[in-house]
């Protein structure tokens, strides 16, 4: 068929999002044509679309894989861009219909522009008839095998089959960002999953503690790095040097407090960090109840050393949920790679799910923390990573 082709684009919620829509309609297209550009498309952005020319694509099926992964897209539909003449407009549907396997078919037409002489009754009318005299296809309205799709709009008239479900949530970087800390387990990843989705662009933090930790962690959060690169193109992962604050905790606490005061420094160094690269909030994995300073009376202990709002996207899942989203990114094969992480190292046998900030404030009194605070800020090395770089 020599009609014009294009992959028909609908917005997520945007649409409800009054001023701002111009921003994410802008940032939407700017991250399709970003993510779309090797294959070189014409790409045009409208007030209710998005439409990408592939007349000349034969195969778009990576193209469509890529389409589903863009958060603040709806839906989208591979469309044909047809005749205003009702005879010709008939005569495609009925060779469209004619290249799709099933008994039975139904039309669903939408006359947008009001000023398309004929009313979508009978649009249906007339296609219909056609199908049915020069085609051995039944009328099933309830349950048909064809659902043909007609829509009358301005810029033209579209006919599709069928919508390809997309992420939904809001375009990448319409909400600002913010820093996640990434340990290297399953939660965190999917954490950072949900963020992007709700158009929140992530660095990340990961605290790392040589020589108790092997630097083979840094490879395995490159790797989940890489696969949330599908999400987000470029990913700045922040290594905190996290050893020497671990130790002054263990030479200086009743084990049932070191991971409540390990976590108060995490959260402390993270906010800091954040609030001078101007990032909003810091996220984790955390999700109630799952781990002893994951319960809702560690989290009143550790929450205020976190000057920003503290982000917890899982809190409320339970494991299975989890998992069952860290298969869908591709993370969970790498998050379940044994290694030894500095909250597994140093695991005391009884970690308190009840800590009381008195005493916690008794045993942090006898270090130094502020200084070892700002020294494991300064000591920050960045590493970035990027989607795989291909010529244009
Ligand atoms: P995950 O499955 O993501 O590793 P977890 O089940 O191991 O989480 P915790 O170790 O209690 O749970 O950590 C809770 C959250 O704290 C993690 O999801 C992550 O966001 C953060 N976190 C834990 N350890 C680190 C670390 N070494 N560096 C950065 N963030 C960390
Ligand atoms: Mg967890």
């Amino acid at each position: 068929m020599e009609n014009a082709k294009y992959i028909l684009v609908r917005y997520g919620e945007l649409g409800t999002k009054g001023k701002n829509r111009n921003n994410f309609i802008r940032t939407l297209s700017s991250n399709i044509h970003n993510c779309l550009r090797k294959f070189n498309l014409k790409i045009i952005t409208t007030h209710d679309h998005i439409y990408i020319n592939i007349t000349d694509v034969e195969d778009y099926s990576e193209i469509i894989e890529l389409l589903k992964d863009i958060s603040g897209i709806r839906s989208f539909s591979i469309v044909y861009k047809v005749s205003e003449d009702l005879e010709e407009l008939s005569g495609f549907c009925r060779d469209f219909c004619k290249t799709k396997d099933g008994k039975t078919f139904k039309i669903e037409c939408r006359r947008i522009d009001k000023s398309y002489p004929y009313r979508s009754m009978e649009v249906i009318n007339k296609v219909a008839g056609k199908i049915l005299s020069s085609t051995d296809l039944k009328v099933d309205v309830h349950n048909p095998d064809i659902t043909l799709n007609i829509q009358i709009k301005q810029d033209g008239i579209f006919v599709f089959f069928d919508t390809i479900l997309g992420a939904g949530g809001y375009p990448l970087g319409t909400g600002g960002k913010a820093l996640m800390m990434l340990s290297g387990g399953i939660d965190s990843p999917v954490a950072a999953y949900l963020m992007m989705k709700r158009g929140i662009q992530l660095e990340f933090i990961h605290f790392a503690s040589p020589p108790y930790t092997q630097d083979a962690v840094i490879d395995k959060l490159k790797d989940i790095c890489h696969e949330l690169n599908k999400f987000q193109p470029v990913i700045k992962l922040h290594i905190v040097p996290f050893t020497k604050i671990q130790e002054e905790i263990y030479k200086n606490t009743n084990e049932s407090y070191c991971i409540t005061i390990m976590r108060r420094r995490m959260y402390e160094i993270a906010s800091k960090y954040a609030e001078q690269n101007h990032l909003l909030a810091i996220c984790n994995g955390e999700s109630i109840g799952q781990v002893a300073s994951q319960t809702l009376n560690s989290m009143d202990v550790i929450d205020p050393m976190s000057t920003l709002p503290v982000i917890r996207p899982l809190a409320v899942m339970d494991k299975l949920e989890i998992i069952n989203l860290a298969q869908k990114i591709n993370t969970y094969e790498i998050s379940i790679r044994p290694f030894e992480d500095c909250c597994t190292i140093f695991k005391p046998k009884n970690p308190k799910t009840m800590p009381k900030l008195e005493e916690v404030l008794i045993y942090e009194s006898k270090v130094d923390y502020a200084k070892l605070v700002d020294d494991a800020v300064y000591g920050i090395e960045t590493i970035k990573i990027e989607e795989e770089k291909f010529e244009i």
